[in-house]
């Protein structure tokens, strides 16, 4: 803090010693002399650069030093000199902005910077011209128009620059940013207007109602700017919020890298999504949707500095740079601050909706040297906050799918697919009230030549990310339907489970390919039964619920998986087609222990009692939380109590070896997994 207090202040004096030169500049100009007060010229001269003043001051944005009461500034530079052009210039500037009531520091500091620049272009003009600082240009010769276009364009470019720099100073904004104009459309409008100057001089030679003749052209070249600088903002600003578009938050990016490389700094990027908007969109409409978009702009920026930049990346997604940091540790608070301001519900059409968000964070050089890598690295860091419901992640290579070490991996598990690595354990579940067990979940497994088993958790997330999940889920399939043909044969008629993946759910290829699988291995449809999570389902409801629809109709079952993690709507619950709710094991293995799981987990049960619903208690580990939820009238439970997940042909001995192995009695039978141990 202490060190962004000095710049400031450093700032604040660097913009004093500008301002007072001007002033002071200003003074001994005039004061030099001469200015002929007398002089009709003057003042024809004066109220048109009037009036070129007020017409920029009440322009909607600031238009550098490119305008109207300029050209006649430096029209009457070459024909008066120095002393008369500033005086007419700082006296109008200081009406016009009194008039318009801009602020009283950028009324001061402007007449500072078009006095600096307009004695810089005399005494071009001297130098080049063959003119005097004091009193102007005698007579034109066509030979020295190069060395007057020279003269303007010093004026100019010092005008700009020193009006960047003020900027700069003022607002904590990149230096460069200041002359940025001075390379666009803005140059090509200069360098026209500014050869007007010495044609309003030569036609005020002849007539003095000559010159305001010019306004009018002056006025027309300034919108034909103002018109192309509109259109290029358009192409890079998003039309619903105003917000920089992708496009310019690169080009943001791309400059405070430039900065920062250069001072030594950071910078951080973050990708913001909104958590609830889908909802609020699907629910509520578009209208509402669009209108909370255009809220959250603002609230953003209420957080960030001026220099930082608030950007809408397409969606629900936003980004934001923060130029120019000291440390590490700034990017975190702000992450939390803008969190804690999203937090607050936005107020659209009178309703309260409450939105919140997840952001990714990362931080030039660390993570990334250029735009992509760190957009593409706070993409990740933002989606694991994501799973993380909510909240913000800073990004680490080692959590990162995409990183080296996962590379490998994606490698390794593109052949495991190919080469027969993968392997499916079974784990059974039982009627609570019976013990008998009534069916088994395919749950995959990797055994990888080099590091042994790896359990999902490790690698379907990867499989996820980059489109390995459908041949993968396509291989489970098989295999979950070859077995459960095996164990028909063998007389046993467990039902099947298998867990289908975001990209598996929202792929409508997959229910033809599950009516070719189930006659190849000749399963009765109602013995499959496919585990969606709530969060697949509520990516995207609508396709969700179409391709769900479809597979219930071929007569498929459909269970929700680990309920009560996710976010979903009871509306959609109730409109979706399936027989089973599957209550998370987290909830279950606390219950015995903590009363609020307990809770979850009785009402749960009966939430799901009321939707016609069979419940499963997935993670049941020891007897108290058997009996608990027989109690509690659940209707099956799974969990290590009675087996954790075993290869198939230890669960087909178990239940031979057992003298009536489908009725398992808890704490009497010995597990399946005790078969794996002999
Ligand atoms: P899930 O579908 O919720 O599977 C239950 C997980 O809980 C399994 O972990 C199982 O081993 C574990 N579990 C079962 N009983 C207990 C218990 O009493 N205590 C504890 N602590 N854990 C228990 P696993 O096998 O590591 O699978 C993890 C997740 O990976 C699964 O969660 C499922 O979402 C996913 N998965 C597994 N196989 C597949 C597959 O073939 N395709 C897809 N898309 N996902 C799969
Ligand atoms: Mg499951
Ligand atoms: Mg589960």
């Amino acid at each position: 803090m202490a060190v962004r207090g000095r710049r400031r202040w450093s700032a604040c004096l660097g913009v004093a010693v500008l301002t007072v030169a001007g002033w002071i500049a200003l003074g001994l100009t005039v004061h030099r002399g001469p200015v002929d007060l007398g002089s009709p010229g003057l003042w024809v001269y004066g109220s048109l650069v009037l009036l070129g003043e007020v017409l920029l001051a009440s322009a909607p944005t600031h238009q550098s030093a490119i305008n109207t009461s300029t050209v006649f500034a430096l029209a009457l530079l070459l024909r008066a000199g120095a002393p008369s052009a500033v005086l007419a210039l700082a006296t109008a500037s200081l009406i016009a902005n009194f008039v318009i009531r801009r602020s009283l520091v950028r009324a001061v500091t402007t007449v500072a910077v078009y006095s600096l620049a307009l004695i810089a272009a005399g005494a071009t003009m001297q130098v080049l011209a063959h003119g005097s600082v004091w009193t102007g240009v005698d007579r034109f010769r066509v030979g020295s128009l190069p060395a007057i276009a020279g003269v303007g364009l010093i004026f100019v470019f010092v005008g700009v620059s020193l009006d960047g720099l003020v900027d700069a100073l003022l607002h904590d904004a990149p230096m460069l940013a200041g002359l940025q104009p001075f390379f666009g459309v803005e140059a090509i409008a200069a360098i026209a207007v500014m050869a007007l100057a010495p044609v309003v001089d030569v036609a005020a030679k002849t007539s003095l109602a000559l010159p305001p003749l010019l306004v009018l052209p002056l006025i027309a070249v300034q919108r034909t700017a103002a018109v192309s600088r509109a259109k290029e903002h358009q192409a890079l600003h998003d039309v619903l919020t105003g917000l920089p578009n992708r496009a310019l938050f690169r080009d943001r990016m791309h400059q405070a890298i430039a900065e920062a490389r250069r001072s030594h700094r950071l910078i951080a990027v973050m990708v913001i999504d909104l958590d609830h908007f889908k909802e609020v969109n699907d629910t509520l409409g578009h209208h509402v949707g669009d209108l909370l978009l255009a809220q959250v702009g603002p609230r953003l920026a209420g957080c960030l500095r001026e220099s930082d930049t608030v950007a809408r990346l397409g969606g629900d997604e936003f980004g934001i740079v923060l130029p120019a940091l000291l440390d590490s540790e700034t990017a975190p608070k702000v992450a939390a601050k803008l969190l804690r301001a999203l937090d607050q519900p936005f107020m659209v059409h009178g309703l309260e909706l409450d939105v919140g968000a997840s952001i990714g964070v990362t931080l030039f050089p660390e993570h990334g040297e250029d735009p992509d890598a760190l957009l593409q690295r706070a993409d990740v860091a933002m989606y694991q906050a994501k799973q993380q419901t909510g909240g913000f992640v800073v990004y680490a290579l080692d959590r990162d799918p995409h990183s080296v070490g996962r590379l490998a991996m994606l490698t390794d598990l593109r052949r495991a697919v190919e080469e027969g690595q993968l392997t499916l354990f079974y784990q059974p579940k039982a009627d609570l009230r019976t013990g008998q067990v009534i069916g088994v979940e395919a749950l995959l497994r990797w055994r990888h030549p080099q590091r042994g088993l790896i359990q999902p958790g490790d690698f379907i997330p990867l499989a996820e990310r980059t489109g390995l999940i459908q041949p993968i889920a396509l291989w489970v399939l098989n295999e979950a339907l070859a077995q459960t043909n095996l164990w028909r044969h063998e007389g046993l008629a467990l039902s099947m489970a298998v867990n289908l993946s975001v990209r598996n759910v929202h792929d409508f290829a997959i229910t033809e390919d599950l009516a070719t699988l189930l006659e190849r291995w000749e399963v009765p449809a109602h013995l499959l039964q496919l585990e969606v999570t709530e969060s697949t389902i509520m990516h995207d409801p609508a396709n969700a619920m179409a391709v769900l629809t479809t597979l219930d109709g071929m007569g498929l079952r459909l269970a929700i998986d680990d309920f009560g993690t996710g976010y979903s709507s009871l509306a959609y619950l109730k409109r979706l087609p399936v027989s089973e709710l599957k209550i998370d094991k987290s909830f279950v293995i606390a219950m015995t222990t903590d009363e609020s799981d307990a809770v979850i987990v009785r009402s749960t049960i009966e939430l799901a009692r009321n939707l016609g619903l069979r419940v499963v208690a997935e993670g049941v580990e020891t007897a108290e939380a058997w009996n608990q939820l027989n109690a509690l009238r659940c209707d099956v439970a799974q969990g290590f109590y009675l087996s954790p997940a075993v290869p198939a042909q230890a669960l087909t001995d178990w239940m031979h070896r057992e003298r009536r192995p489908e009725l398992w009695l808890p704490g009497r039978n010995g597990s399946p997994a005790s078969v794996v141990e002999e």
